[in-house]
Order: C-alpha cells, then structure tokens, then sequence
C-alpha cells in the first residue's frame, strides 16, 4: 500500500520514514513538510536525527506541499503540528483519504476513534459512525499522546481484571517529546522542567476515552503530573492504582505479564510479542537499557509493590515516545485498520 507522511522532516515524521522503510505492507510514496522544505528533495530538507541510515529512494524523493490535490496514496501518516492538523487533516478525510494522526488537534472529538491497538481495538468501530455522520469516504484516526500511550498499555490489564478506581501518574518525559531542535540545551541539561503545556490534561482524559466503551469514556479518575528531565528518548512513569476488586502485585505482576490483544493474536507486523515486558530487578526501567524493547513497541514495567494510600499497587513503566508513543503506534493502527478492512 502506498503511504504519504505529512510533516515528515519534523521527529515524528522521521520515526515514520524510519519504521516504513523496511515495512512489508507499506511503501513510502509522498513526503511533505511546509514551506520551508517543500520544492526540496527529503535528503536535503531533512536534518536526519535517527541512528539507521536514510535510504537513497526515500531520500531522493521530493518534499510536496501538504496538499491533498498533489497525492497518491492509500494511507497518510501525519506528524503535523496540532494547529496545522486541525484543518489540514480534515482536508484530507473529505477528499477521501484515510489519516492516522499523532497530532492531538482531533483526539477528542466523539467520533475520532483515539486508538492504542492493544487497549481499544474495537474502538476502529467509530470510523463507521464517523464516516454516517461526517459524509465522507476517508476518516480521521488518531493515536495518544506519547505519555497517554505508555500508560494505557500498562493500564489496560489491570482494568480488564480487577477494575480501575484512580490512577495517579508522575511522568518523567524525554526531551524529544518536544519536537526537534525542542528546547533550549541550556533550559534541559542539568535541568527538570516541571510543567508540559497541555500535557497533564490531554494524560487525564485521553486515559480515560482510550480505557472506556467507544463513544463514553470510563469514569475513573486520573491525575497527572508532568516533567520534563535531560533524556534523549523513553519516557518513564510513577504510577499508583487504587483498583475496584482487591490485587495484590504478585497478581498485578501475572496479569501484565500475560497480557497479549488482537495485535498479537492477528501477528500484524508491528506488534510486539510481550508488549509488557516485566523486570524484577529492583532499579529497572531505566530509559537507556529499556527503551528499545520490542523495537520501541514494548512498555517496560518494573517495581510492581502495594501502596498504602490507595491500599493499591505502584509501579514504574517506560515506553519509548517517538515508537510506543507517536510513529509506531500509527503504523500498529493503520495495520489494525487494515486487518479490518478499514483500508
Ligand atoms: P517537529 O519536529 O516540530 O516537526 C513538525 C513537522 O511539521 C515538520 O515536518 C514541519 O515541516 C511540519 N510543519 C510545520 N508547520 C507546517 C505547516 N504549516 N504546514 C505543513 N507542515 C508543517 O514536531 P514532532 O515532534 O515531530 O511532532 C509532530 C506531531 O506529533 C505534533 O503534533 C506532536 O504534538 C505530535 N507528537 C509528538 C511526539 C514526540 O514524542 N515528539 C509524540 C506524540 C505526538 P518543515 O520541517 O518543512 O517545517
């Protein structure tokens, strides 16, 4: 299937060249950015910050303006800026294209479906309702925030088995979470930042519409607390769970261990074999050893022990941001979406 990337040149538009050029189901076609690259060959317009090497065809492929008249593909990724989504992704969708987004611009609408494949796959349903209500052949689908999407992965078996009443999340997050160049050196080197604009809102209620039916989110509180700290990729997290039926982390610690979905049921390409991977050391995750498993696609979770506020458990998790949690978990939906017959 031939695939546009929108916004390609930015980190998250790189991630997506980089999983696609080896991808069995997807060949990159069209790449755009904005004014600044369009007209540009990729090579050039690109300040290619991965560590595997750009391919020649993809490199010497043109960067276009992010213009549905100009495009040839059967699914677009985009790695927009959220204001520039808004009404560009939209454009899209009317002229028929099907759009997996990891910008947050539409997230919230009722019927975006708002997918971590192995945590709500059944919520590909909206697309249906989406497309009675808005009258178009294409579709808007969308993925969390990267902090969202670690966190629901290691959330989703606790929900399924013993029921979820608060969650209370402390985040520290890489600096790449930010975009490139992101900020200053001098503002993260020796540094925490302790506030992400938008963020601890878009964690609150993007966790609650991914974990409930589609259409109604789950009534569960969440609280969030965000940080920014000095790593380069793999966001990590402190979370306290107060559940409905008693769990001790013995029981915690099987249930995530043992949770597989229908990703790796339907051994869609990107799925990881264990998208939880469980550590018993006692200083693990850490972001350096832990970020790259399952090729990024994996959470990493550690630490499981009871908590005596919330006579619950907590634990630490660490995904990796631009994988887990932005370019990856599109590709994941957009084979979801194929699985299905959504493409
Ligand atoms: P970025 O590095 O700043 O890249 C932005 C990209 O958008 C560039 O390709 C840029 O093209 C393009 N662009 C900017 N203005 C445009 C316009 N007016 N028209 C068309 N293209 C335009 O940002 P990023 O970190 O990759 O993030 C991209 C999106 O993913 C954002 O919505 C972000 O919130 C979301 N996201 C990021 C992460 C993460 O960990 N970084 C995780 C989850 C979600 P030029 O280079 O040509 O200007």
């Amino acid at each position: 299937m031939k695939a546009a990337i929108l916004g390609a040149t930015g980190l998250v538009g790189q991630r997506f060249v980089q999983l696609l050029n080896h991808h069995e189901w997807f060949e990159i076609t069209t790449l755009t950015g904005s004014e600044r690259s369009a007209g540009n060959e990729y090579g050039s317009a690109v300040n290619w910050r991965m560590d595997t090497e750009l391919k020649r065809k993809v490199a010497e492929l043109t960067v276009q303006p992010t213009d549905p008249r100009e495009l040839d593909a059967d699914v677009v990724f985009s790695a927009l800026p959220a204001d520039e989504a808004m009404e560009a992704e939209e454009r899209f969708a009317r002229e028929g294209f099907v759009v997996v987004s990891n910008a947050s611009a539409h997230r919230m609408e009722p019927d975006v479906p708002l997918i971590n494949p192995e945590a709500n796959f059944s919520h590909l349903s909206l697309i249906d309702e989406q497309r009675r209500k808005r009258k178009w052949d294409g579709a808007i689908v969308t993925n969390p925030n990267c902090t969202t999407a670690v966190l629901t992965l290691s959330l989703k078996p606790i929900a399924l088995d013993f029921g979820l009443r608060n969650v209370v999340i402390s985040s520290m997050q890489a600096a790449s979470g930010a975009g490139y160049p992101g900020l200053a050196s001098l503002d993260i080197i020796d540094n925490v930042i302790p506030f992400i604009n938008g963020e601890e809102e878009k964690v609150q209620m993007e966790t609650q519409k991914i974990l409930g039916e589609p259409g109604r989110s789950a009534e569960f509180n969440v609280s969030a607390s965000c940080h920014r700290v000095p790593v380069i990729d793999g966001h990590t997290e402190a979370v306290f769970v107060q559940t409905e039926k008693p769990a001790s982390p013995d029981e915690i610690i099987r249930s995530m261990g043992e949770f597989v979905a229908e990703p790796q049921k339907l051994k869609l390409p990107m799925a990881p074999e264990h998208p939880i991977v469980m550590r018993a050391e006692r200083d693990r995750p850490q972001p350096r050893l832990d970020r790259s498993e399952g090729h990024g696609m994996a959470v990493v979770v550690g630490r499981v022990r009871s908590d005596p506020v919330f006579s619950g458990a907590k634990y630490v998790v660490l995904g990796h941001n631009t994988v887990r949690g932005a370019a990856g978990c599109a590709v994941l939906i957009a084979e979801s979406m194929k699985s299905q017959g959504y493409l």
